[in-house]
């Protein structure tokens, strides 16, 4: 991509009503547009951010046996009702509204009870079991704050995934497995080591529920790290019961900070109940589906991933979800053009991602927005460096510049 064809341009400021980090360095830098409070429109380069970490979950929810699929984010109030949350007693984030003849309807805030009530269709005997159904979709919330960027959107990403099994026991085995999956999003995501498997309330079919926690000072939840376990407690549970549950002592544990970036929950019969998805089992009974939810909010990530790495002079993205690879600054006449061209060429030819500063800015500038947007490599090519037959290279997180030449750039670039 060259920037010269890019519409999004950075800025110095953001709008004066945001106070998140995350929201004001990637306003700034182009990647997302404020609608409003907790409203953000993604932009090319933030697009690509997003679907880099939809990727990477998409690829962990596939290799546990997922199959992803599309709901509506328009809903009935009916379903709802089955289940006891249309209530806003109940559900106290609904935004709700009107067909033109007067029907309510709702605008998705998850989806337990459209799927379970999709899979009546699809599921009747245990040998249509078990599966695991999961999207990526905009949920809608009407949170009551949301100061902190695309961490806490009224509109937000979220991948769920939901689990049918026949038994607690398969569903068991699933939660294992998808637990690890989780921790492998995580870790490929660039936030494995912050990053802790959170002790959370379960509800009426498991004593626990577990979130996954990122520590950040920004925060909303505070949880209490045990870092030789690599596990966490969440605040709500955190009882002396507990502890002892888990082996651990307080003197072990230290408070900490930290954003909800997935969660996984076992349903059992709550909805299957409500909606009465059953089943025929082998020796000729009826029961019910045994469910699961599993949780991820990609945005909420994007927006931590943004704030945790970011220093003093912007974005720093991790590798695998950077929006490209390489930030190709130009510098000087006729000549730069001629060679900065041909390595755009050359690098865009063996597969690598590249944003090249094709514009007549001043070099200050163009750094500058290296800096800001944040693409882990930085190479520049100069009317005087063109004379040494080199470029310059800087790595974005570490500021570390060296001279090299194209095919010593190309060795580094196929190592990282
Ligand atoms: P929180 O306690 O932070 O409100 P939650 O318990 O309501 O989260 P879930 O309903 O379990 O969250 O949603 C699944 C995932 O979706 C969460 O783990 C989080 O990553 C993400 N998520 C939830 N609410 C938001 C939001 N308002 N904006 C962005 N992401 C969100
Ligand atoms: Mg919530």
């Amino acid at each position: 991509m060259r920037l010269s064809h890019l519409f999004t341009k950075t800025s110095k400021t953001a709008p004066a009503d945001e106070v998140s980090k995350n929201a004001q360095l990637l306003i700034r830098a182009g990647y997302v547009y404020k609608e409003m409070a907790g409203v953000y429109a993604y932009l090319p380069l933030g697009k690509r951010v997003l679907e880099n970490i939809v990727q990477i979950i998409r690829e962990e929810m596939n290799a546990v046996g997922g199959q992803e699929i599309s709901l509506t984010a328009l809903q009935g109030k009916d379903v709802w009702e089955a289940s006891g949350r249309w209530s806003d007693d109940v559900m106290d984030v609904w935004f709700k509204t009107k067909l033109a003849s007067g029907s309510d309807i709702g605008l998705a805030p998850t989806h337990e009870e459209p799927l379970t009530r999709l899979m009546k269709t699809y599921v009747s005997s245990y040998k249509d079991l078990p599966v695991y159904p999961y999207q990526f979709q905009i949920k809608f919330r009407n949170e009551l704050r949301s100061k902190s960027g695309l961490m806490r959107g009224r509109e937000f990403w979220m991948k769920d995934l939901y689990s049918f099994s026949r038994n607690q026991q398969e569903h068991d085995a699933f939660y294992e497995k998808i637990t690890e999956a989780y921790h492998r999003v995580y870790e490929r995501l660039g936030i494995g080591d912050i990053t802790y498997k959170t002790f959370a309330s379960g509800g009426s079919f498991a004593k626990y529920s577990h979130e996954f926690q990122t520590l950040s000072d920004v925060g909303e939840d505070i949880i209490y790290v045990h870092e030789g376990r690599k596990l966490a407690i969440n605040e709500e549970v955190y009882t002396d019961e507990v502890l002892a549950d888990l082996g651990v002592s307080k003197d072990e544990l230290v408070e900490k900070k930290a954003v909800e970036v997935g969660n996984i929950f076992t349903l059992g019969t709550k909805f299957s109940d409500a909606l009465d998805l059953s089943y025929t089992a082998e020796d000729g009974s009826k029961e019910k589906v045994f469910m699961g939810s599993y949780g991820i909010g990609p945005s909420r990530v994007m927006g931590l991933i943004a704030e945790h790495f970011a220093d003093e002079k912007g974005l720093v993205w991790p590798e695998d979800i950077a929006p490209y690879r390489v930030y190709l600054v130009r510098i000087g006449g006729e000549k730069a053009v001629h060679e900065a061209d041909a390595l755009y060429e050359t690098l865009t030819a063996r597969g690598i991602d590249v944003l090249y500063d094709d514009r007549d800015e001043r070099p200050g500038t163009k750094f500058a927005d290296a800096e800001l947007i944040g693409i882990p490599h930085r190479v520049t090519v100069s009317d005087r460096l063109i004379e040494q037959e080199q470029v310059e290279y800087t790595v974005r997180n570490t500021g570390d510049t060296t001279l090299l030449t194209v095919d010593e750039l190309l060795g580094t670039l196929s190592k990282s």
